[in-house]
């Protein structure tokens, strides 16, 4: 049976069985999947990021972007997921695509900036916790009130005896 809806549910894995109308989000794993919406029963998987799909979220309404288009199952169903909805790509006319579009792009420009900067977040986590750890350790208590002074002078005693220097 078409489906005419998809069901969001954020999961951090994807089950191993789908059911039907529901599509399975790991924003964790980046990948988002669910069977067919023609009913056919194959598992479509959709990779999400910049290069491949986007996902846009307002809310439990979510959309993709691009169309999904079964091109390697028998079945060869195309659609669109627009906030939950399965627009499919044959009962569209060029005025509701375009309309898809631009609302699509629009949100989905948003999610990219958000996804990049999450990106470099991700990116510079580790050296930002190296960073802030030896900060820490080298700075010890010199955001302690009272104490910078004593702090500074710990700070190069350790060094100058050694420690600190691979921190
Ligand atoms: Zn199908």
């Amino acid at each position: 049976m078409k489906q005419t809806h998809l069901k969001p549910s954020f999961v951090e894995f994807i089950p191993d069985s789908l059911e039907d109308g529901v599509l399975y989000i790991s924003e964790r794993f980046r990948t988002c999947s669910h069977n067919c919406c023609c009913g056919c029963g194959e598992e479509v998987v959709l990779p999400l990021s910049s290069a491949e799909w986007q996902l846009s979220r307002d809310g439990d309404a979510v959309s993709i972007w691009p169309s999904v288009g079964n091109w390697n199952y028998a079945c060869q169903s195309h659609y669109v997921i627009r906030w939950n909805r399965v627009l499919w790509a044959g009962s569209m006319t060029a005025h509701q695509i375009k309309r898809v579009k631009q609302r699509d792009e629009a949100a989905l420009r948003a999610q990219v900036r958000s996804d990049n900067a999450a990106r470099n977040r991700e990116k510079l986590g580790d050296a930002n916790a190296v960073a802030q750890a030896s900060q820490a350790g080298k700075a010890g208590g010199d955001a302690r009130p009272g104490a910078p002074r004593r702090q500074t002078l710990w700070a190069r005693i350790l060094s100058l005896l050694g420690f600190g220097s691979n921190e």
